[in-house]
């Protein structure tokens, strides 16, 4: 069966046919910046080019969204980096003008069932993926599903509270792993300690120098992060943990490593997970959105 998938990101639309194990189809559009409908014009025209021409047929489409969703109504709640972009029906107007049955995941879940099923975590019976970017997103897969919650908000790593009483969260809590351990947070507290704008790649190569305030900061967030994967461990108890997004892979074996001895020390008489890097990369947004197709009935 060979699925669409629609990976909405803040900048950039991927769009992707895949069939088996292999995307026979991809493109790549710009977001628009103008507002929801802007938005949905221009997923609607780059998925009508997909199925024209995808050198196979496709039986239904699966989309990607950042944001917090409502699963029911087939609604995008708010996409936190596209302007005007709140209570989107996604499924409604794509099924409308494609007159293909539209699932809708969110992008952080989309990426965890890719790295399970055709990525890192492939063979495992339950995995964790969590992306370390400008923010901190991710999901668990049990039983080759997504875990979704009641609410949709399970696999929230981003914003479980490893530092009560500290830096304030978008989501208005004090401590959240996010606001101590994401891309931002940490080009914050660089910003603080060099007195100067720095952003999270120039961090990394002075960290990759052995400077000694990159080389706290960026131990301290891996240590963050290692303590809210022991608790995920604790909570989910994953076979294996994916660990993706910019500061994550980017951080390489290196950053991975300070991050597994944290976890390894949250877990001294608990049985762990191996922690892999994330291998789909950026495809793995696509790649999960058509998988969200997939499996979904
Ligand atoms: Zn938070």
């Amino acid at each position: 069966m060979a699925t669409l998938g629609i990976d909405l990101g803040g900048t950039k639309i991927a769009l992707g046919v895949l069939e088996g194990e292999e995307l026979v189809y991809s493109a790549r559009v710009a977001t628009p910046s103008d507002g929801s409908e802007a938005v949905l014009q221009v997923m609607v025209a780059a998925a009508r080019e997909a199925l024209a021409e995808s050198p196979v047929a496709v039986e239904a489409v699966g989309v990607g969204s950042p944001g917090p969703i409502d699963y029911r109504a087939g609604v995008v709640t708010y996409a936190p980096n596209i302007p005007d972009f709140a209570d989107v029906p996604v499924v409604g107007r794509l099924r409308r003008a494609l007159e293909l049955p539209v699932f809708l995941e969110n992008d952080a879940n989309a990426a965890a069932l890719a790295e399970h099923h055709l990525g890192a975590a492939r063979g495992a019976e339950s995995s964790f993926f969590v992306t370390v970017s400008t923010g901190i997103g991710g999901g668990a897969i049990i039983g080759g599903r997504v875990w979704r919650g009641a609410h949709g908000q399970g696999g929230e790593i981003g914003h479980l509270t490893v530092l009560p009483g500290g830096p304030v969260c978008g989501c208005g809590n004090r401590g959240c792993l996010e606001a101590v351990a994401s891309g931002r947070a940490l080009a914050r507290d660089a910003s603080y300690a060099y007195a100067r704008e720095v952003s999270t790649p120039q961090l990394f190569d002075l960290w990759r120098q052995g400077d000694g305030k990159a080389r706290e900061l960026v131990s301290g967030s891996a240590r963050y992060l290692g303590q809210a994967l022991a608790d995920v461990q604790k909570l989910l108890d994953p076979e294996v943990i994916v660990v993706g997004g910019g500061v994550g892979v980017g951080g390489g074996e290196e950053y991975l490593s300070l991050v597994r001895q944290a976890y390894a020390d949250h877990l001294q008489v608990w049985r762990r997970a191996e922690i892999r890097a994330a291998r789909l990369l950026e495809r793995a947004g696509v790649i999960g959105a058509a998988l969200v197709a997939r499996f979904a009935n």
